[in-house]
């Protein structure tokens, strides 16, 4: 009954301890640095980041322990937390002697290897020997200043921060830093240093580096050395690590892929230079076809204006716009020929300006022109719609009057005669006048137009001898009379 009370006793005391340790409900105050890349940084969304911050969550979240962070600036902040039980963890820490009195420490999750970095144009200076006498920067309260006091010939130089250390080794200030590699090197791969600052080939000191817990909780540190097996063996660890530390990609290409890129480049722009001629032309087609049309167009009306002018030159006088002398016979001879066929009456009649030698030459020959319309004007008044009037020639007029008696087309004649006689132009201020002589036949016997307006040339002939600005009725006796007296 004894040991069976001893063993329930020890049992509820194993939980009771366990609980006490690995409490699942306890938050867990886990101290991270703010400005130390790549372990540990805030992010833009002021979370905390970095390779020891994801070994952790990868870590808590395996052994399921609920947590949260305290940012902290630096070394001095960290330890009075860490006395004053304040903060249970930080992921990722060197294992020095002197911690392991304060803190537990996982197994290794990370190693340091430290070495001294110089300017990499300082050739001669390629192992520590070299820098005896030499000034080495350190980095205030890092691993670096006691790997220094190890190499008493050496002299050093106390920074607060790497990189103030950096540029005053690039300003010459000192000719090295001792630094742990990993941060060093991706500090110089960041600030684009890394071909100036090179580290020696040898490293002066490996330091290893855990998860450290508050000394009291052994159950947690054993929880998490089994979780960092696992994340190592499923390869979590490995994907940490290369997310963190892996060399950013360059994009240095080989000549023969820039040979590649180059021809590529020349085809894609050859083909858009293709597509731009291609379409361009095409355009340039659809373009041609729809001008053609419209040019086509353009050109066939002006044809059938030119036409019509032509025709119309064809039958009309430039100067007076009447009929010119072959539409007045084409149209003449075919009234001359419904005349004589109907047996109805019709006459010819033969005008002619006096003097107009005269007035060309009095008032010039544009003077001239402006009365030859003039005339044709007065002329037009007295015409009906078939009556025909044309210009025959210089000043030279004829009419052809259908169903109409030689008497009538005297009344016409005499009306033209009376109101060209009475006309009076003004020119530069001169007044000009003008008469005409007119002579009339009637159609009778004649068998064609010449020999009708032969007749009524006649008539017009005996009005100038009559004194002209008169007008005759062709008579075959006073017309054979005229002819005898001009063969005398
Ligand atoms: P008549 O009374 O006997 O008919 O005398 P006239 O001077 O009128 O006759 P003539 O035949 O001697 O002269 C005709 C003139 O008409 C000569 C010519 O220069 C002129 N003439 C002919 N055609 C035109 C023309 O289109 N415009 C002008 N201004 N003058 C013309
Ligand atoms: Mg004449
Ligand atoms: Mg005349």
């Amino acid at each position: 009954m004894n040991s069976f009370l001893r063993i329930f006793l020890v049992t509820i005391s194993f939980f009771v301890m366990s609980f006490a340790n690995i409490q699942k409900d306890k938050i867990y105050n886990v101290a991270v640095f703010k400005n130390w890349m790549p372990y540990y940084y805030v992010n833009n969304k002021q979370e905390p980041s970095g390779f020891a911050v994801d070994i952790f969550e990868e870590i808590a979240k395996d052994i399921g322990i609920k947590y949260k962070y305290t940012v902290i600036d630096n070394w001095n902040e960290f330890w009075p937390l860490v006395n004053s039980g304040k903060i249970d963890i930080i992921p990722d820490i060197s294992t020095t002697k002197n911690r392991k009195k304060s803190l537990l420490f996982s197994n290794t999750t990370n190693t340091f290897e430290i070495t001294i970095y110089k300017r990499a144009t300082s050739k001669k200076l390629k192992e520590i020997n070299d820098f005896h006498n030499k000034t080495v920067a350190v980095v205030n309260r890092n691993i670096g200043v006691s790997v220094m006091q190890k190499y008493p010939q050496i002299k050093t130089k106390v920074f607060n921060n790497r990189f103030d250390a950096f540029y005053a080794l690039i300003s010459g200030e000192v000719d090295g830093i001792c630094y742990p590699r990993p941060l060093t090197n991706y500090s110089l791969r960041k600030l684009n240093l890394d071909d100036k600052i090179i580290p020696l080939n040898e490293n002066l000191f490996e330091i290893k580096r855990a998860i450290g817990v508050i000394s009291h909780n052994t159950e947690l540190v054993d929880k998490i050395n089994e979780s960092i097996l696992k994340i190592k063996e499923n390869r979590r660890y490995a994907f940490i690590y290369q997310k963190w530390f892996e060399k950013e990609k360059s994009f240095e290409f080989s000549y023969e892929q820039i040979f590649y890129l180059v021809i590529i480049v020349i085809l894609i722009m050859m083909g858009f230079v293709s597509l731009i001629i291609f379409y361009s032309i095409r355009k340039n087609w659809l373009m041609t076809e729809k001008d053609l049309t419209k040019e086509l167009d353009l050109r066939t009306t002006k044809l059938e204006e030119a036409n019509e002018e032509l025709k119309k030159l064809a039958r009309i006088d430039y100067l007076t716009n009447i009929f010119n002398r072959r539409h007045f016979f084409d149209i003449s001879k075919q009234y001359f020929e419904i005349a004589r066929r109907n047996n109805t009456k019709l006459c010819m009649i033969s005008l002619d300006l006096d003097n107009f030698k005269t007035i060309n030459d009095t008032y010039g020959h544009k003077v001239g022109d402006i009365v030859l319309i003039e005339f044709t004007k007065i002329v037009n008044l007295f015409m009906r719609k078939s009556d025909l009037f044309g210009r025959i020639g210089g000043e030279e007029f004829s009419i052809v009057l259908q169903n109409t008696s030689i008497e009538d087309s005297f009344i016409v004649c005499e009306k033209i005669r009376r109101k060209v006689e009475n006309t009076t132009l003004k020119h530069e201020n001169k007044t000009i006048q003008f008469t005409v002589s007119i002579g009339i036949v009637q159609l009778t016997s004649e068998n064609t137009v010449d020999e009708l307006l032969e007749k009524s040339d006649l008539a017009l002939y005996q009005a100038k001898e009559n004194g002209r600005n008169t007008i005759v009725k062709y008579d075959l006796k006073a017309t054979d009379n005229y002819k005898n007296k001009k063969r005398q």
